[in-house]
């Protein structure tokens, strides 16, 4: 097939096809210490309540609130992890400390701050009041409740929260395991000095980042060259321990192209040019997984090996980070269980005239300032697919739609953050 017979393709259509035939890669059940970064595969329900007793908000002492204004008699302590066992009677008290159990018959805590002390007997307030300075039991969480939803991200507070209901592991979605090749004749390894016409592969480290940002494995598969067969090689290799291939370089239409060919030989390219700019020539294709079945359940078994993506990104650096951000990243996020697979947005106020291209969606890269309550957004100066310096501090992406209208300075649009300034 001619390169050039590949429709292009409108962005959102292009994006809405990759989510299609993206897979939820399943689920495994991991310990806690593997979990930070990963996603709920299922909802967490308190199994218990908590705190599971009362328990102590300062250091005080364990009364009745009926015996306010009174002096009382300290017969034990109830501190953290050893509880008083006995029984606080009318006229007695027991010192407590936080996070200790509020004994039998006490219905609140006094602060130490607040107390006399006297040898072993404690004068305390009036206006004491039933339920003060402790937590019920179920004032955090009450049993059956649901915690955790499913796709959530697993960050600080989720994990402390699993773990505080005792959950030692938990289930969590599979990462996709990604190999990521650069391909061009071009390309030295970082490092190398360049020979005339050569440059360094920054393309995969910046892949790389993205990569891991977004929950993958990855698997490096260097550089690849500008030889179908030498090519072919690698990528095959490459698949058969991989659930995603996402390759920079050799998507345009020209005689080194050569990824679109070879991905039209080893599936089907279901995105081959996108109105989009950056990023044109961003190919996507499924690929049968070439092993056979785990069991021979016929070719609708969910057993059977499931489809592979690739993702073919163009090699100017800043068409292969905007087309991942558009494309590649909320796949992997979908894969992994994620409920949110997009970027968060916010409405900005534009700081200059936006032109717009003719026939192509276009991802212009912003930097954000407050003026007051509004963020406002100034462009990161050219926006040429090879100035990555245009990226780099960029707050956002701003989506400039086809036409000839562009936006005006002043008005408000939705920005999808990539940092908060
Ligand atoms: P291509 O998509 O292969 O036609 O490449 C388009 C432009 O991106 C060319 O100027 C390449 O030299 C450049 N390029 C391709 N791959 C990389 C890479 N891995 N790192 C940096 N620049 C690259
Ligand atoms: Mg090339």
């Amino acid at each position: 097939m001619r390169v050039s017979a590949y429709p292009l393709i409108d962005a959102d259509v292009a994006a809405s096809l990759v989510l299609e035939h993206t897979p939820v890669l399943g689920a495994e059940r991991v310990p806690l210490v593997d979990c930070p970064g990963r996603v709920l595969a299922e909802d967490v329900v308190a199994s218990a309540a908590l705190p599971a007793f009362p328990a102590s908000a300062v250091d005080g002492y364990a009364v009745r609130a009926a015996d306010g204004g009174t002096s009382l008699r300290v017969v034990g302590e109830s501190a953290a992890g050893r509880p008083f066992d006995g029984r606080v009677e009318p006229g007695t008290a027991i010192r407590i400390l936080t996070g200790g159990v509020l004994p039998a018959g006490a219905d609140c805590v006094v602060m130490m701050e607040d107390v006399q002390l006297s040898g072993d007997v404690v004068t305390v307030p009036v206006g004491l009041k039933p339920g003060q300075n402790f937590h019920a039991p179920g004032a955090d969480l009450r049993e059956g409740e649901r915690v955790l939803p499913a796709g959530v991200a697993l960050g600080a507070a989720e994990l402390g929260l699993a773990a505080a209901l005792g959950l030692a592991e938990l289930p969590v979605g599979r990462r996709p395991r990604v190999a990521l090749l650069s391909t061009g004749d071009e390309l030295v390894e970082v490092g190398e000095k360049p020979a005339r016409g050569q440059i360094p592969d920054s393309n995969r480290w910046a892949l790389l980042a993205a990569l891991l940002e977004a929950g993958s494995e990855v698997r490096l598969l260097g550089i690849g060259p500008d030889e179908p067969e030498a090519l072919r090689r690698l990528v095959v290799d490459a698949l058969s321990g991989a659930d995603v291939l996402v390759t920079s370089g050799g998507v345009s239409v020209g005689t080194h192209d050569l990824i679109k060919p070879l991905l039209e030989s080893l599936g089907d390219v279901l995105v081959g040019r996108v109105k989009l700019k950056p990023g044109k020539p961003f190919t996507f294709a499924t690929i049968p997984d070439p092993r056979p079945p785990t069991r021979p359940f016929g070719p609708t078994s969910p057993l059977r090996g499931r489809e592979k993506l690739a993702f073919g990104l163009p090699g100017f650096p800043v068409s292969s980070l905007v087309t991942f951000e558009v494309f590649v990243r909320p796949a992997l996020r979908k894969m992994q269980g994620h409920a949110q697979l997009q970027r968060p947005t916010l409405p900005v106020r534009l700081g200059y005239d936006a032109r717009a291209t003719a026939d192509r969606t276009e991802y212009q890269r912003v930097t954000l300032r407050r003026e007051g309550l509004e963020l406002v957004a100034a462009s990161t100066g050219s926006q040429s697919s090879s100035r990555l310096v245009s990226l780099v501090g960029a707050h956002a992406l701003v989506r400039i739609p086809p036409g000839d209208q562009g936006i005006r300075a002043g008005t408000i649009v939705e920005a999808m953050i990539l940092a908060l300034p």
